[in-house]
């Protein structure tokens, strides 16, 4: 039966062991060795990596009770001894942040009495799901500021078997999932927990906690924080954007929030001024076609074709049209893409109907619109030229 060496000691790094038997399996090759100090996935904490002998270990899963150490490529002989060492940075993170997770659970416990449903270990972030509705930011800051005192009193951390019996003795924060060979860690006066997980000595090996932010999530509510040596890393990058944002930004970090403010602001009435100067554009656009008016049984006939440009243009150019000149009769065409889309607007002419006219057009290009008789819109298939579209449009008055 394999030994797991991590209950007794979380701070082996290099161990001596044999090969039980190499196998494969869905995951790939794997070896069960004789002992291991190498951690498997569970219980909320991700596994080792590491190397045995000359192998990588890339996963480390327990399947049906013997533990799996995969490897990229199978030993040639399995005979001997060999030597395991873990990836010893990436575990003491999984240390720090999965005890950290054990005090700060604790702190909204003993100080809040919100208990924690969950709890997920990710790669940069942690996060534990809180059973209650909302939170401000008192709670989380007396929370967080008990879980830091615990770890400056360097409390040790302690491991216990016990059996279901004795659990009685314990305030646990809650009940154990397994009911035979019980593993309690304990920080005592603090943190009474059944845990399968690898832990520090001290609660100071776990160097801080810090909060970063909360949402509220199924009900309860899900809060980010970092533990040990990623909370230095988390104010390392972010003060690298801070510092970096001031320079971008030509202002001191305590005048950040004012200066965008300020950018958005400017930014906005500059749009409105820029979206005011395009109306007035757009009328000299229409003064223009108006002078390139032709006459055709008796009205002034406007008509211009486009690429690439949005239909609401056109429409502000045709309602200037015709409603600066009542007997105008304004087509405009544009292709964008491989779309044709057209606008027809006519000022007070008795005796025609532009929905009439586009109706019989639309078909033409795979298309539709609507509108009313004294303007219309609408679009399809780039089936023929805009120069058609425009003739065809015509020739149907
Ligand atoms: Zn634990």
């Amino acid at each position: 039966m394999t030994v797991k060496q991590y209950y007794q000691d979380a701070y082996m790094k290099i161990f001596q062991t044999s090969i039980q038997e190499q196998q494969q399996d869905e995951s790939g090759w794997y070896v069960v060795l004789e002992e291991t100090a190498f951690y498997p996935t569970g219980g909320g904490q991700p596994h080792d990596t590491g190397i045995i002998k000359d192998k990588r270990i890339t996963n480390v899963e327990e399947v049906n009770g013997e533990i799996r150490h995969y490897i990229e490529e199978p030993f040639k002989d399995i005979s001997g001894v060999f030597e395991g060492q873990i990836d010893w940075e990436r575990r003491f993170d999984h240390m720090q942040q999965h005890a950290g997770q054990h005090m700060l659970s604790a702190a909204f416990a003993g100080a809040l009495q919100y208990e924690t449903i969950s709890f997920h270990l990710g790669k940069e972030i942690l996060t534990i799901d809180l059973e209650v509705s909302d939170i401000n930011e008192s709670d989380a800051l007396q929370a967080e500021a008990l879980a830091n005192r615990i770890i400056r009193e360097s409390r040790p951390i302690e491991t216990k078997w016990v059996t279901e019996a004795e659990l009685s003795h314990y305030p646990l924060r809650k009940q154990p999932s397994v009911t035979d060979e019980i593993r309690l860690v304990i920080i005592p006066d603090f943190d009474y927990n059944g845990c399968g997980g690898t832990h520090p000595r001290s609660t100071s090996e776990v160097g801080a906690i810090k909060i970063l932010d909360w949402e509220k999530h199924k009900g309860h509510i899900r809060l980010q924080f970092v533990c040990g040596d990623r909370v230095l890393n988390q104010l390392h990058r972010k003060h690298g954007l801070l510092k970096e944002l001031t320079g971008v930004l030509q202002a001191p970090e305590e005048n950040m929030v004012p200066t965008v403010e300020r950018m958005l602001t400017k930014q906005k009435e500059q749009e409105k001024a820029l979206d005011g100067l395009k109306e007035v554009l757009l009328t000299y656009e229409a003064e223009g076609l108006m002078g390139k008016a032709t006459l055709k049984e008796g009205h002034s006939l406007i008509k211009s074709s486009y690429t690439d440009r949005r239909i609401q243009e056109l429409q502000k150019i045709a309602q200037h049209i015709v409603s600066n000149k009542a007997e105008a009769i304004v087509f405009l065409v544009v292709q964008n893409d491989q779309k044709l889309q057209l606008v027809a607007a006519k000022g007070s002419i008795p005796g025609v109907n532009l929905r009439e006219v586009a109706q019989k057009v639309f078909p033409l290009i795979n298309g539709k619109g609507g509108g009313k008789e004294t303007f219309v819109q609408g679009g399809g298939e780039a089936v023929m030229s805009r120069e058609e579209l425009l003739e065809t449009l015509v020739n149907q008055l």
